[in-house]
């Protein structure tokens, strides 16, 4: 197969590995930068052009599309999509898990355990907003952060007035949310491809840290998830339409809490800590499931 690799850096540890996977199987693979393609959107022969050229005609595309490109990376797969080209993650699911907003509305449909949450501009009245989430200790995130930054924890109901001040001059959008505290200042994170759960791993933030992400000093570690986890991960990536997604989950007194759904999981950290080839296993499932026009949305949506 002739497999595309959206990418803004090849250099990337899960670019390199993607790669490598793909040709160990026998593909033939190219790293596309999203960002310099340009697009000629007519609709009777929809085309992709890079450095100068259309790009080779592809069986499936890769989308590894960062936050910060959300909205040029997505038109780029969405023409890819109209083209007849597979996408591993389709344009419209990668739009949806990426606003945190939307997602969260789309997982509280359909049941999924959410840390409770209100979402605001600004409020008029924050001290409702608070009840809302049962009143302090309660973490406070802005809306377009990623890698923990602009997630705040307000231990009393003080502090957590400031920070919605402070956001609400921002004229930013934020989030208001019970904290979890008994998490003890880990989450799990859970690779799904298709229906299943193919790795997971915990991470534990930094002494005196709540946030547990990797960038902010957290380590990881191989875990053994419960099957109520295991089945909250796999329909979260369903209903955000994702076959290949990091689930976030936190555990709680209420059960596992997603608290987020990511489309271009990192591989680095899940494959050290499992010593799993995920890579090769996002391979396998386009070897699987790709076939000529069988993306479902076809540029729609
Ligand atoms: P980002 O997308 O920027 O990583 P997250 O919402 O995932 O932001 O939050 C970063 C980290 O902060 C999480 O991985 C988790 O460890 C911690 N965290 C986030 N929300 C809560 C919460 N409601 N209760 C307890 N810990 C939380």
């Amino acid at each position: 197969m002739k497999i595309g690799i959206l990418s803004t850096n090849p250099r990337l540890y899960s670019t390199k590995r993607l790669v490598e996977a793909a040709k160990e199987r026998g593909h033939e693979v190219a790293v596309i930068n999203h960002k310099r393609c340009y697009m000629n959107i007519t609709s009777h022969r929809p085309d992709v052009h890079y450095k100068g050229e259309p790009v080779m005609k592809l069986d499936a595309i890769i989308p590894r599309i960062g936050a910060s490109i959300s909205f040029y990376g997505t038109a780029v797969v969405r023409q890819f999509e109209m083209m007849g080209v597979y996408s591993v993650n389709e344009s419209v699911a990668i739009t949806r898990s990426r606003d945190k907003l939307r997602a969260s509305q789309l997982l509280a449909r359909r049941g999924i355990g959410l840390p409770v949450t209100g979402f605001a501009n600004s409020p008029d009245d924050t001290d409702d907003l608070l009840d809302f989430v049962g009143g302090a200790p309660v973490v406070i995130k802005l809306l377009e952060g990623t890698q923990g930054v602009g997630v705040v924890l307000a231990e009393t109901k003080k502090a957590a007035e400031s920070v919605i001040e402070a956001f609400r001059g921002l004229g930013a959008n934020f989030m208001v949310q019970e904290f979890i505290k008994e998490a003890g200042g880990s989450d799990i994170r859970c690779l799904v491809i298709g229906d299943k759960v193919v790795a997971a791993m915990k991470r534990q933030g930094k002494e005196g840290e709540f946030r547990s992400n990797l960038h902010r000093g957290g380590s990881a570690s191989l875990i053994r998830i419960t099957p109520e986890e295991r089945s909250t991960a796999v329909r979260s990536a369903k209903v955000m339409g994702l076959n290949v997604a990091g689930v976030d989950l936190l555990r709680s007194n209420h059960g596992p809490v997603v608290l987020e759904v990511n489309s271009s999981p990192g591989l680095e950290g899940i494959e050290n800590a499992t010593n799993k080839d995920v890579a090769g296993m996002v391979i396998e499932f386009i070897e699987k499931n790709a076939k000529k026009g069988k993306t479902r949305t076809r540029g729609h949506g």
